[in-house]
């Protein structure tokens, strides 16, 4: 029986392993269906994690030595995809993808989330070089160029206008000429000067070439009209989904508490409603979307996981 199974290698999954195997579990193994570093490895560069500031290097060379470094205290690792978790009496049944079946004291759940794709050409073509999905991360790499958002949303509002205090102008487009996002989110971003709204519109086509995104054709959605503006960033927020499969039952339910948004309830110690099981990441209620955060979240479950295990006993 492990001692604790911890499903997802991202950032939130490769901190918990490092931090239950360098605080002494010697039975732990992390489920990641592909090569581990998460979200992350799919961007060209990441500039806010302190302690790491190399502009030459990419989102998986930064996620290269994390490898290293969680897998060199005992952490075993098995590529394979989780089915489902689920609480068998006090210990916990993690099914992988094909029947095979393990079992563990405790279960910390990192699957992360994944930023819904638009479905535009050249969409996933120029994601990491020039589409974005992340303002926090990549804004500042179009310091004081223009950018273009895409979604009415809350985060597509919140977004432009953080982005408007970076860029020299902000360019909303949205499908529809009303907006799915809160009245002031709104009223915030209209009244930047330099946040422009391109409605009843969507992104019809991306240019760029081997550096990446140079332009994108914008169409009227009544029109039909095309227009072309020279953008080297293209911010799209269109949703995302949680990856919370692994926690549902046969039935489709949930085992655990979940918000609104089918995130997990957690409280500050990575706890969920369930006893022994930890989720950690952008799984969770109110992530920051953010490797620094991610990673903290990684090592408090882990801890707790230690001090859980430790009061079993
Ligand atoms: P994830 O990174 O999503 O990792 C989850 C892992 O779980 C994945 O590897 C996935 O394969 C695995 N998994 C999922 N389901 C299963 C399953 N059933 N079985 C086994 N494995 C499974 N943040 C920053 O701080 N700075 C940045 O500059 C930055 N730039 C970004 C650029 C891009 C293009 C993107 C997409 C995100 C960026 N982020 C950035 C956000 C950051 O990457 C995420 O917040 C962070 O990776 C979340 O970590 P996580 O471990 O919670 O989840
Ligand atoms: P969302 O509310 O689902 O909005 C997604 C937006 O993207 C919508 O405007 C939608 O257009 C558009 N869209 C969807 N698919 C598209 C496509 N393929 N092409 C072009 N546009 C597309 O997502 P969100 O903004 O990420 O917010 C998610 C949830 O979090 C919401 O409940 C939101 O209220 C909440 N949230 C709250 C806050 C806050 O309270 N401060 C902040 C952020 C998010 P349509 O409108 O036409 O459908």
């Amino acid at each position: 029986m492990l001692d604790c199974a911890i499903i997802g290698g991202g950032p939130a999954g490769l901190t918990a392993g490092l931090y239950a195997t360098r605080g002494g579990l010697q039975n732990v193994t992390l489920f990641e269906l592909g090569l581990p570093g998460g979200q992350i490895t799919k961007s060209s560069e990441i500039e806010n994690y302190p302690g790491f500031f190399d502009s030459t290097k990419t989102g998986l060379d930064f996620m290269d030595t994390w490898t290293k470094q969680c897998f060199h205290f005992g952490l075993k690792h098995e590529m394979k995809k989780v089915a489902s978790v689920k609480k068998t009496g006090e210990h916990f049944t993690v099914t992988l993808e094909g029947g095979e079946i393990v079992e563990a004291k405790t279960a910390i759940v990192c699957t992360g989330a994944v930023p819904r794709r638009a479905g535009f050409k050249g969409e996933d073509e120029f994601y990491g070089r020039g589409v974005s999905t992340c303002a926090t991360c990549d804004g500042f790499f179009y310091k004081d160029k223009p950018v273009t958002v895409l979604g009415g949303g809350d985060t597509a509002l919140e977004e432009a206008f953080f982005l408007s205090n970076i860029c020299s102008d902000v360019y909303v487009v949205h499908r529809r000429d009303e907006f799915r996002a809160a009245p002031p989110t709104l009223d915030r971003a209209m009244r930047k000067e330099n946040v422009h709204f391109i409605t009843d519109s969507a992104i019809e086509d991306c240019t760029g070439d081997a550096m990446g995104l140079s332009g994108v054709d914008i169409r009227n959605l009544k029109t039909g009209e095309i227009t072309h503006m020279d953008n080297t960033g293209l911010f799209v927020f269109v949703g995302q989904d949680v990856k919370n499969d692994v926690l549902k039952d046969a039935n489709g339910d949930f085992i655990c508490d979940m918000s609104e948004l089918n995130q997990v309830i957690v409280n500050l110690k990575m706890h969920t409603s369930v006893e022994g099981l930890f989720v950690a990441g952008d799984l969770r209620i109110d992530a920051p979307k953010q490797v620094v955060s991610a990673a903290g979240d990684g090592a408090i479950a882990a801890l707790q996981v230690i001090s859980y295990i430790q009061e079993q006993q």
